[in-house]
């Protein structure tokens, strides 16, 4: 499960309206990018969807439920930030299984999840490192680690490869549409990258100001941008 909609969300802080009313359906499964220039309100959208800013109204459902009023650690979904946001004095396992510890889970089981995202991120090597003993790559599959040891029905990722060199934000980003694939759980991703969000995403949203402009495949805003601002953004020649 995975399936997000919001219903006329609006977010203000104080006097400034960022988010103007929007409404966003996510199908379950489905790699949707938010792109837009900056302060559009893309982290602001992303931060109100993972409930670490609460909107100023509107509604926002997961799995058919409204969750308005659910804490963000109970919401069922994973962030993932630019920034890492690892913990220095902790080992790459124990960050790994941070935020499991203090569910129920028994250690068996949270040994397993860790040792099968090492697994797949390749970071078998590294377990007993601390985050300061890695590259910006490494700490980078870290960070994607910690949000899939959790499980989430959704993972929401706030420009993950923007402090990595061109070349590993190529090979990282083949990689998470690897990933998308294998674990076939919702992602939202906001980048500024044109590339980034032409070949990750299965539908593209286009905000401006706090407003969705357009909302479609790559090809369909490539081949069919609503205005020049889609066409600009997308690099589309119409
Ligand atoms: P983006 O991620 O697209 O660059 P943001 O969502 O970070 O944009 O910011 C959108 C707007 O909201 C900006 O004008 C920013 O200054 C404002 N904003 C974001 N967070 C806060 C906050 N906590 N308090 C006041 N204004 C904020
Ligand atoms: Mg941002």
């Amino acid at each position: 499960m995975g399936h997000i909609k919001l219903t006329n969300v609006i977010k203000s802080f104080g006097a400034i309206d960022v988010l103007h009313g929007i409404n966003l359906e996510i199908n379950d499964g489905e790699f949707v990018v938010f792109v837009g220039p900056s302060g559009c309100g893309k982290s602001t959208l992303l931060r109100t969807i993972a409930g670490l800013e609460k909107p100023t109204g509107g509604d926002l459902a997961i799995d058919g439920k409204i969750v308005n009023d659910v804490p963000a650690a109970d919401r069922g979904l994973a962030m993932v930030f630019q920034s890492y946001a690892l913990y220095p004095h902790m080992s790459v396992r124990q960050n790994l299984a941070f935020g499991l510890e203090n569910t129920r889970m028994p250690q068996a089981e949270i040994a397993e999840r860790i040792a099968e995202a090492a697994r797949m991120l390749e970071i078998e090597p590294y377990l007993d490192r601390r985050p300061g003993q890695l590259s910006g790559g490494q700490r980078q599959r870290v960070a994607i680690g910690r949000a899939i040891v959790r499980r989430p029905v959704a993972f929401l990722l706030d420009e993950p490869l923007s402090n990595l060199d061109a070349e590993l934000r190529g090979s990282t980003r083949a990689e998470l549409a690897a990933l998308h694939a294998r674990l076939s759980a919702t992602m939202i991703y906001v980048t500024h990258d044109q590339i980034e969000a032409m070949t990750l995403a299965d539908r593209i949203v286009v905000l401006r100001a706090g407003r969705i402009e357009q909302i479609g495949t790559p090809l369909e805003l490539y081949n069919r941008p609503a205005n020049r601002f889609v066409a600009g953004f997308i690099g589309s020649p119409h």
